[in-house]
Formats: structure tokens, sequence, C-alpha cells
């Protein structure tokens, strides 16, 4: 009880020194330990660029440099780790994935679920998808090349950088907000005949929102920022070593905010091009896109940003997607046949699965991840090239008082994951471009319904988590 003036006195002193830890930082901004890391992975050779089956040479240099950067959080409340890695890449599989989160628990103890892995899409990236067989008619040796990448540059420096942003983990206060930006559009075009054509499409479904993370620390200095967009990173189609506008966005954060290390996360932008694009002023508007971009994020970032509590609970799991029966094996000896191009890639891709495995599972795998911050935010990470129907659902199915963040192209862009409307619809996204895959055939109908049903067990584990 206080009795006197000087018992309140002592009270509010007692009080303050119980609200401040003893290294001398208030108790509500210990609630975090964030580490920051980045790592140049552009590689030392040329070596096959990603993206697009035209291509048909070698690059040659870069415009900039091509980044992994990692950022690990730890919640003092429920001790949870959790590591977010974003790489200026066009595909990661989940081969790497596992390989590198096996790595990473030997030497950190970090459970693998508690890892992702984003790419930006790039498309002036190094070819690194295990599709590439099929995709682009590469020698052997160019193969090889993109092997040695991925096993002695690659692999190591995404083993490395996720360990120094754990080594790198000290008190900070995380911070959430929103702008938005409108260079994605919709390229799922309905054409007079009734197909589905890549073009700008203006009244198409999109979703042009960046959320934003940035992280403090107890001083007040910004170390990083995380953004996100959907859209394909495919303003650029030429040979250069090149981040498309994520890169560029990262570049104009990093110089707007000095100090910090800036994060771009690929949102559900699987079906959303940035415009204008290509041709001989291409590399102009990568530039502008990622100058429109860093100011959405600058606006954010002066705006109401909302403080993050913990504590941060964790959840995956995979998700097994029904495909489509296989043509029959006639068809595919008479496309196998064929003179070339990728159906006849494809159709030999298969008839040596079947020869080697006897069977093939028709079955395709979705790892599925959901990290819960608080009250505040709700991360989804979904795989595949992630159409942003996954996006917009996922805001209204796990509506709250949080902000819904959700990203896709994480730890195996195995092909387009398309939602319900996508494959009725068809098109690229819907039924044509896993000809160039090795998902074996196009999705099933259910394919939405299985992600949904998984992300809402996630989201209800993480949920009840307290
Ligand atoms: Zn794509």
């Amino acid at each position: 009880m206080i009795k006197s003036r000087h018992d309140l006195c002592l009270a509010v002193v007692l009080g303050l020194l119980c609200a401040w830890s003893s290294n001398g930082i208030a108790a509500e901004d210990n609630e975090w330990h964030v580490g920051l890391s980045r790592v140049v992975i552009t590689p030392d050779q040329p070596v096959w660029l990603s993206g697009y089956s035209s291509r048909d040479r070698l690059p040659h240099g870069k415009v900039h440099d091509l980044f992994a950067k990692a950022l690990a959080f730890e919640s003092k409340a429920s001790g949870t780790r959790f590591v977010l890695v974003t790489c200026d890449l066009g595909s990661i599989y989940q081969e790497l994935t596992d390989n590198i989160a096996k790595a990473v628990f030997q030497r950190w103890k970090l459970p693998p679920s508690n890892l992702i892995i984003n790419v930006s899409h790039t498309h002036c990236a190094p070819e690194i998808a295990r599709e590439r067989l099929v995709f682009h008619e590469l020698t052997p040796q160019e193969d090889q090349k993109l092997v040695d990448y991925i096993e002695h540059q690659l692999q190591p420096k995404l083993i490395q950088v996720i360990g120094r942003s754990l080594q790198d983990l000290k008190p900070a206060t995380l911070h959430i907000g929103q702008a938005s930006t409108e260079f994605g559009r919709s390229r799922r075009f309905p054409s007079a005949d009734g197909r589905v054509v890549n073009r700008r499409y203006d009244a198409g479904v999109t979703e042009n929102d960046v959320p934003v993370m940035k992280i403090v620390s107890p001083t007040g200095q910004i170390r990083g920022i995380l953004f996100g967009y959907a859209c394909h990173n495919t303003t650029l189609a030429f040979y250069k070593f090149c981040g498309d506008y994520a890169g560029f966005a990262q570049e104009d954060v990093e110089r707007d905010n000095p100090g910090t290390i800036a994060m771009f996360i690929m949102g559900c932008g699987g079906d959303q091009n940035p415009y204008p694009r290509h041709g001989p002023q291409g590399l102009q508007y990568a530039r502008q896109h990622g100058r429109e971009l860093a100011t959405a994020v600058q606006r954010a970032l002066r705006g109401n940003m909302t403080k993050i509590h913990g504590p941060l609970h964790v959840a995956a799991d995979t998700v097994w997607l029904n495909l489509e029966p296989l043509p029959p094996v006639g068809q595919l000896q008479q496309e196998a046949a064929s003179e070339s191009g990728m159906p006849q890639r494809k159709a030999r891709y298969l008839l040596d699965e079947l020869k080697n495995h006897g069977k093939i599972d028709l079955r395709q795998s979705c790892p599925l991840a959901v990290a819960r911050f608080g009250n505040e935010l709700l991360l989804i990470a979904l795989s595949g090239e992630t159409v942003v129907d996954y996006s917009l659902r996922s805001k209204i199915d796990f509506a709250g008082k949080h902000m819904t963040w959700v990203a896709g192209y994480n730890n195996d862009v195995f092909a387009y994951l398309p939602s319900r409307r996508v494959l009725i619809e068809g098109g690229y996204e819907g039924r044509m471009g896993i000809i160039h895959q090795l998902t074996p055939t196009p999705f099933q109908l259910d394919v939405e319904k299985t992600v949904m049903d998984g992300l809402r067990r996630l989201v209800e584990k993480v949920s009840s988590a307290d």
C-alpha cells in the first residue's frame, strides 16, 4: 500500500526499474531479438538465365549484384525462432530447401518448419529451377555449370547467410504498415475467342498492396525493412544479371534509409506482370517500377505503423494436390517422336519417369507455412507460382485484428499454383504452363480447396498456441 509521497516516489522508481532490463532496454522493447544478414549470390561466371524459354545465349555482365538476405526473429515470450530468407532468384526447389534446412538445423538447431526461403522470381538470375531440362534446350556442359553454381556457391552461401542472421540476434522492435502502388496488373486478358491470353488486363483480378515491416534498434536506428509486392519480376528480358524492379526497389529503399538492409518478399504475383515492360526501354522501366515501389515503402514508413508484440508461433505442413490423369502412352510416344519443342521434351521426361519408376505419382507436394506475430501480424507463405486469388482469399478468410501478409514463391516453386477460377478459365497459369514443369499434368479442380484447407489448419494451430 502506498502511504506517503515518499512511498509513491519509491513505487515509481521501482516500476521504472522493473520496466527496464539489466542491459538498459525497456522490457517492452525486449520482446524481440532480430538478426539481419546479406550475401552476394551473383555467379562468378556467365551461366544460363532463368524464366524465358526463348533464351539462346549466355549473359554478359550485370546491372547490379544479386543478393540473398536473411531476417531472423526470436520471440522472447515464446522462445520461438523463425528465419525468412529473400533471394534475387527466379526459382527454388524442395531438394535445395531441404538441404539448406538440414544443414541449418544441424548447426543452429533451427527447426526446418521455421525457415522460409522466398524468391523474387527475377528472370535475370541463374536458371536453378529443376525443370530447366524440359524448359530450355541446354547442353550438358551448360547444365553442369548451373549444378556447380548451386552446389558450390548458392547452397553454401544461403546456409552462411542464415547462420549469420541467427548470430546477429539482438533486441529490436518490429513495426508494420502498408501502402500501395499500381504498376503490377493482371496479365490474364480474356480474348474475343474465349481464350485467356498473356496480355495486360486492367480490369482483371489484381492486388496492389505493399506490406512493410521495419526493424528498429533500441537506439531508434532502422536496421532492416522488409517489403512485399505481388507481381512478376519480368520487366526485363535481356542478358545481364539483374534483380529487375525488386532489385532496384531494394537499392532505393537502402539509399532512402542509410544503414538498413532492405528485403523484397514476393507476394502472390503468379498472374501479375509489371507494365510497361520489355523492349529497348526495359531497363528504364525496371528502374521506374523500383522507384515507385520504394516510394510506396517510404509512404508506409511515414504512416501510422503498428508495433508488433509477441509471442511468435509458427506452423508448417505439406499438402498434396491432385493432378489430372496422364495422357495415353501412345500419345506421349507420338509427342516424344516429334521434331523438337516443349511438348516433345515433356513427353520424353514423362516416358523416362515411367520407364525408371514404373509409374508416376499424380500428386504435387505443396509446402505451406504460417507465422503469427502476436495479435498484430499473420504471415502466410505458400509455395509454387502462386496466383493472386490466394492472397485475396486469405485476407478475407483469415481476417482479424491483425494484418495478413501473404507471400508466394516460397521453398518450392514447383509450377504455377492456380486457383479454381484460374484453372477453369485456363490460359498459361491455369493449364498451359504445366507443359514446361516437372509436375506431370494440370491440377484437378479441388486444388484451391486443398490449399485453403491446409492453410486454415495452420492458422488455427498458431491462433490457439498462446
Ligand atoms: Zn513466372
